[in-house]
């Protein structure tokens, strides 16, 4: 896993999760990148610098936005779509109602950003963090 090179730089990185695991991120290949120990911890890293965070988090998310786009999926649709195993698709799926046409894209989708969606106006200046009310959801989604 060492010689993973770093996505801004290609110095040889370490493993970056996206959507943090603290924040209910999983460890499957979209949300992580491999990011050197200045890109990953220094000043203008994901860590250190909100903005940069938030970058990372928007990106990931229109990825999934790209790649899920149907309405509705299966749990093994999306072990396949999304490169998850299938104990990460089945914590994914666990919390939401099964609907005949499979579980709904948005519920999946939130729950993968850690129950709260971004966009691109958290990238302003003048964006203050503490207008995030979607962030009250959070604890309903996260397992
Ligand atoms: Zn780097
Ligand atoms: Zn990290």
């Amino acid at each position: 896993m060492q010689d993973e090179k770093c996505i801004v730089c290609g110095k040889i990185g370490e493993k970056h999760h996206i959507i943090f695991k603290c924040e209910g991120g999983l460890d499957f290949p979209l949300n992580y990148v491999y990011l050197c120990a200045e890109h990953h911890r220094g000043k203008n890293s994901p860590h250190k610098n909100k903005k940069v965070d938030i970058a990372y988090k928007l990106k990931f998310q229109n990825q999934l936005h790209n790649i899920l786009l149907k309405k509705y999926y299966f749990m093994d649709e999306l072990t396949k779509l999304l490169l998850l195993n299938p104990s990460q698709a089945r914590t994914i799926c666990k919390k939401f109602k099964l609907y005949k046409e499979g579980y709904k894209n948005e519920d999946i989708v939130k729950r993968l950003m850690g129950g709260k969606l971004y966009y691109d106006f958290m990238l302003d200046d003048y964006y203050d963090e503490s207008w995030n009310i979607i962030d009250k959801f959070k604890e309903d989604y996260i397992v």
